[in-house]
C-alpha cells in the first residue's frame, strides 16, 4: 500500500519534474506540483480519475493504450507524446517514463511516471535543424517525400520522392497547390490538421489520399510543421510516405484474420510443428482451448487409428507437394474420436525454406454417418442386413468379369424357403420375420468369406459362391456340396419365440465362368433349377444344367469306380510307337488305358484329371513304371525288339514324392531293365513350381543311365534358363503344334524354334501327332527326323505293337479301330 503521508508528498512536490501513479485502471493517485503545472490542472481535480474530463478524446486513448501495454510487457517504456495544457490551452511536447509495478501474483498494481517537458528544447532542436545544408542533404537523400507550401497550399519545393509519389515534375508541381491534390471528401479531416497545426505547430501524423497526374489515388502519410522564416513568412513542411504497401499488407491482414475464425477449424505450426495458433472453431471442435494447444504438436490429437505408415506417407506427400489431404480420425479432448477432412498446407519463405504448416479441418462423422444410412438402405436388407439384389447383381458383375479373366468357375444358388406363405398366413408376419433372419444367419455360416449370400425379398436368397475351380465337373461337386449342406442346415429347426418350427428349402444352381452370359439369363437359370428342386417334392438341389447334374453324379462314381480299378488292377498299357525317318521303329510311349469292366477301354483324358486329383495317380503311375520295366526287360530278349525304348508319362504329383528318383530306380532293379532303355516324358507345366528340386533328381536319374524327355514343350511358360539347366535329352513337339503347322504360320514358328533349340542345346527332337505325309515332309524340311503318329502307328495293344515294330504289321494305322475323337484337341 502507498503511504500517502504529507511528507513524502512535500518531497516530491519539491521536485520540478512532472511525477505521479496510477492504479490497475489508469486513476491518478498520486501527483506532484509539476504536475499540476504541465498539465494546467490541480491534483484535488484530477485525483482518482483518470482525467478524461479534461484530456481531448484522441490523447486520452492513447494514454490509457499506453498504460495497458506497459502492463502488458511488464516493462519501462518510455516515449514522447503530446499532452493537453489547460491553463495554456496548447499542446506540449512531454517526453514520458511509465513502469509498471506489480504484485507477487504478478497481478498489475500501479503505474509509476515520470513526465519531463521537452517543448522549449523540441523547438530549439528544430530550430537548428532548419539549418540550410542539413536540410538540402536530406532533403535530397530522403526516401520519404518532402514538400514546402505556402500558407495557401502552393508548392513552392519538393524533393525527388515526393515528385515519384504525385507523379508530376517539379514545374508541373509548383503551377499546383495542395488542394489540387486532396480529393474533396478529406474536407473535414484537412480543417482538423490545419487546426492542429494552427495551434501547435505541427500536424500529423494524418492518412489521406493524393490524386497523382494519372487520377489514381495513392494512400498517403503525412507529418507537417509550421515554418516562420526569418522574414516573417510562414510555410508548411509535410514529410510524405506512400503507404500504399502498408495498406496492402494491412488489409492482407486483416482478410488472413477473418479468413482464421471461419467456421473451419484451424491451427498454425511453426516448421517443427510446434502449435503457434489456433481459432475459436478448433476450439469447439477438439475441446481443447488456445492455452491447452499452442506450444503442443498436433500429435496431441491422435487417435491411435492411424499407424507409423499412414503419417509417414501422409509427410511425405507434404513434403513432395507442399499439402495433404483426406480423412484422419482424432481424438478430442473429452477422449471422443471422430473423422474428420483434414487438409495441411506448408507455407514457404521467398528462398523456398518452410516456416509454419497450416492444418484445416472439419468434422465428418455426420457425413460418414448420412453416407453409411444410405449405404445401408441402398445396399443392404433391412430385415437381415444381407447384401440386397442391388449389392448382388454389382458383385455377381465383378465376379463374372473376374472369372472370365482367371477361368475359375462362380455359382449362383436360389434358395427358396418350402411353404413360407402358410407360416406367415398362420403364425404373422412378426413370425415369418424372425424366421427369415435365422435362416439369413445360418445361410452365412456355410459360405466363405469371398462368397455373398443375399436376400431378393421375400423367403429367396441367393448364394453367391466365387473362385471355385477351373474345372466344370468339380466346381459343379464343389457347388453341391455346399447346396446340400445349405439344405441340411435350412433343415434344422427353429426356435421362433415359443414355437418351434420346421422349415425345408429348394435350391437352384448354376454355374459361370465369363460374361457372355447376361446376369439376367443367370438368376433365371438359377431360378428355373429352383423350380425343378420345387417340383420334384422340395428340400432338393437342382442344376440348370442337366449335365452339370449328371457330370457331379459322373464324377462321384468316377471316383469310386477309379478307386477300385486300381485296387483290382484294370489298366493296360498301349504302345505307340516312335520312328525315325521313313518308318524304322525305336521306340514307343506307353499310354494307359482302363480296361472298365462295363465300359470297355477308357482312355486317359477320362481318368487321369481326377486321379491326379484324388492322389490315385501315385499308385497308378507306380504300376505303369513297374510296367513299362517289365516289358523291357521282356523285349531285351526278343530279337528285333531289344533296342527299342518305352517312354513312361510321369505327372507332378509322381514326381514331387521325395522318394520319386528311388521308386524309379528299384523298378529297374526289380524288373532287371536297363536303364538306357527307359525314358521319363514330364510336362512342361511340371516345372513351374519347385524347379530346383527337379533338377536335383533328373540329374540323380540320369546319373543312372535314364532318359528325360520334355512333353508340351512351349505350350506353358518355362524359360530357356532352366530348359538349360534341366538335364533333357529330348524335345517333343506337342501334337497341338503339328496338327495346323501347314496352315498356320504360328504354330509352323513354335515347330521350328523347337527344332533350332534342340540342335543348338544339342537335344534331340521328336514331332508328336504327324497324321499325314505332308506334316512328315514339313518336319523333313525343317531337319526333324522324329516322329510319333497316326501316320506310322496308334498306339497299340501289346502283341499288335510288337507286330507292328518287328515290321509284321507295316501299316497298323488301317487296322486299328479304337478311337475316332481327336483326343479333345
Ligand atoms: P500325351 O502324353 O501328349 O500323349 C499323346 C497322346 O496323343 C495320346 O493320347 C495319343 O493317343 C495321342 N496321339 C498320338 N498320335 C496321335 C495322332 O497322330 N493324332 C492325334 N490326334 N492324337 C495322337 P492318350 O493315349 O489318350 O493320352 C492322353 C494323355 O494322357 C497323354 O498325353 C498323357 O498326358 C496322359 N497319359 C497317358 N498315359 C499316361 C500315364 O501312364 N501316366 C500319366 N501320368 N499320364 C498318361
Ligand atoms: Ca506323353
Ligand atoms: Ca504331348
Amino acid at each position: 500500500m502507498f503511504d500517502d503521508s504529507a511528507a513524502i508528498k512535500v518531497v516530491i512536490d519539491a521536485i520540478p519534474v512532472a511525477i505521479f501513479i496510477k492504479d490497475s485502471s489508469s486513476r491518478f493517485v498520486v501527483l506532484n506540483k509539476a504536475c499540476e503545472l504541465q498539465w494546467g490542472l490541480s491534483y484535488a481535480a484530477l485525483r482518482g480519475t483518470n482525467g478524461s474530463q479534461f484530456f481531448p478524446r484522441d490523447q486520452m486513448d492513447s494514454f490509457l493504450a499506453r498504460d495497458r501495454e506497459i502492463f502488458d510487457r511488464g516493462y519501462l517504456l518510455d516515449y514522447e507524446e503530446t499532452v493537453w495544457n489547460v491553463d495554456l490551452q496548447q499542446n506540449r511536447f512531454i517526453h514520458t517514463f511509465k513502469k509498471p509495478v506489480f504484485d507477487e501474483a504478478h497481478k498489475p498494481l500501479y503505474l509509476v511516471c515520470v513526465a519531463v517537458d521537452i517543448t522549449d528544447r523540441k523547438l530549439a532542436t528544430e530550430k537548428l535543424l532548419l539549418s540550410e545544408e542539413k536540410l538540402r542533404t536530406m532533403f535530397n537523400m530522403s526516401p520519404l517525400g518532402m514538400a514546402r507550401n505556402s500558407m495557401d497550399g502552393v508548392f513552392i519545393e519538393a524533393n525527388a520522392s515526393f515528385l515519384t509519389i504525385v507523379g508530376y515534375t517539379l514545374e508541373e508541381l509548383n503551377r499546383l497547390s495542395y488542394w489540387d491534390l486532396t480529393p474533396a471528401s478529406y474536407a473535414d479531416q484537412e480543417a482538423k490538421q490545419l487546426e492542429s497545426l494552427k495551434t501547435s505547430g505541427r500536424y500529423g501524423p494524418y492518412d489521406k489520399d493524393y490524386i497523382n497526374n494519372l487520377g489514381q489515388r495513392v494512400p498517403v502519410r503525412l507529418n507537417g510543421v509550421l515554418i516562420t522564416g526569418s522574414d516573417g513568412d510562414q510555410f508548411i513542411w509535410s514529410i510524405v510516405e506512400d503507404i500504399s504497401q502498408l495498406i496492402h499488407t494491412d488489409n492482407q491482414l486483416r482478410i488472413a484474420a477473418a479468413a482464421f475464425e471461419s467456421q473451419e477449424a484451424m491451427m498454425v505450426t511453426d516448421a517443427a510443428s510446434v502449435i503457434l495458433r489456433v481459432n475459436r472453431a478448433f476450439t469447439e471442435t477438439t475441446g481443447y482451448s488456445e492455452e491447452e494447444a499452442v506450444g503442443q504438436t498436433p500429435r496431441l490429437l491422435r487417435s491411435g487409428r492411424h499407424d507409423a505408415n499412414f503419417y509417414r506417407t501422409m509427410w511425405e506427400t507434404i513434403n513432395r507437394t507442399g499439402g495433404w489431404q483426406g480423412e484422419v480420425w482424432d481424438r478430442c479432448k473429452n477422449g471422443e474420436v471422430y473423422p474428420k477432412w483434414l487438409t495441411i498446407s506448408s507455407v514457404k519463405n521467398d528462398q523456398g525454406v518452410v516456416t509454419h504448416y497450416i492444418g484445416a479441418h472439419f468434422d465428418i462423422t455426420e457425413r460418414k454417418q448420412a453416407e453409411e444410412e444410405i449405404n445401408q438402405l441402398a445396399f443392404f436388407d433391412q430385415l437381415t442386413s444381407l447384401p440386397n439384389r442391388t449389392l448382388l447383381l454389382d458383385r455377381l458383375q465383378q465376379l463374372m468379369t473376374a472369372s472370365s479373366r482367371n477361368g475359375s468357375y462362380g455359382a449362383l444358388l436360389f434358395i427358396d424357403l418350402d411353404h413360407f406363405k402358410t407360416l406367415n398366413d398362420t403364425l404373422g408376419h412378426d413370425m415369418g420375420d424372425l424366421l427369415l433372419k435365422q435362416v439369413a444367419e445360418r445361410l452365412t455360416t456355410c459360405v466363405r468369406a469371398g462368397d455373398t449370400v443375399a436376400r431378393l425379398g421375400g423367403d429367396e436368397f441367393v448364394v453367391m459362391l466365387a473362385s471355385l475351380t477351373t474345372n466344370a465337373e468339380e466346381a459343379a461337386a464343389q457347388t453341391k456340396t455346399i447346396g446340400e449342406k445349405i439344405l441340411s442346415v435350412l433343415n434344422q429347426t427353429y426356435q421362433l419365440n415359443l414355437v418351434t418350427y420346421h422349415s425345408t428349402a429348394s435350391i437352384g444352381a448354376t454355374l459361370f465362368r465369363s460374361d457372355l452370359v447376361t446376369i439376367d439369363d443367370l438368376m433365371k437359370q438359377a431360378d428355373l433349377a429352383m423350380y425343378k428342386s420345387k417340383d420334384e417334392g422340395r428340400n432338393a438341389l437342382h442344376f440348370f444344367d442337366p449335365h452339370m447334374e449328371t457330370a457331379v453324379r459322373k464324377h462321384a462314381a468316377l471316383e469310386s469306380e477309379l478307386m477300385r480299378a486300381v485296387e483290382q488292377r484294370q489298366f493296360v498299357l498301349h504302345y505307340q510307337a516312335q520312328v525315325v525317318d521313313t518308318g524304322r521303329v525305336t521306340g514307343a510311349e506307353a499310354l494307359v488305358r482302363w480296361q472298365h469292366p462295363e465300359r470297355g477301354l477308357v482312355y486317359p483324358d477320362e481318368f487321369i484329371p481326377l486321379s491326379e486329383e484324388t492322389g490315385l495317380i501315385l499308385l497308378l503311375g507306380q504300376w505303369v513304371l513297374e510296367t513299362a520295366c517289365q516289358q523291357l526287360t521282356a523285349w531285351a530278349g526278343q530279337p528285333g525288339m531289344a533296342q527299342l525304348t518305352v517312354t513312361v508319362n510321369v505327372s507332378a504329383r509322381q514326381l514331387y514324392q521325395s522318394d520319386f528318383v528311388d521308386q524309379v530306380l528299384s523298378a529297374l532293379e526289380r524288373s532287371g531293365a536297363n536303364p538306357q532303355r527307359l525314358k521319363l516324358e514330364l510336362t512342361e507345366s511340371l516345372l513351374v513350381a519347385n524347379v530346383e528340386a527337379v533338377i536335383t533328381k533328373m540329374t540323380k536319374l540320369k546319373a543312372n543311365g535314364v532318359g528325360v524327355s520334355l512333353d508340351d514343350f512351349a505350350t506353358g511358360h518355362s524359360s530357356l534358363y532352366y530348359l538349360k539347366r534341366l538335364p533333357v535329352d529330348q524335345l517333343k513337339i506337342d501334337r497341338r503344334f503339328v496338327r495346323d503347322i501347314l496352315i498356320d504360320p504360328i504354330d509352323a514358328a513354335i515347330a521350328r524354334m523347337i527344332i533350332a533349340l534342340g540342335e543348338s542345346l544339342g537335344l534331340a527332337v521328336i514331332a508328336e501327332g504327324v497324321e499325314t505325309e505332308a506334316q512328315r515332309n514339313f518336319l523333313v524340311q525343317q531337319g526333324c527326323h522324329a516322329y510319333q503318329g497316326y501316320l506310322f502307328s496308334r498306339p497299340l495293344p501289346l502283341n499288335e505293337f510288337e507286330q507292328f515294330a518287328m515290321g509284321l504289321e507295316p501299316l497298323s494305322k488301317t487296322n486299328v479301330p479304337h478311337r475316332t475323337d481327336c483326343h479333345g484337341l
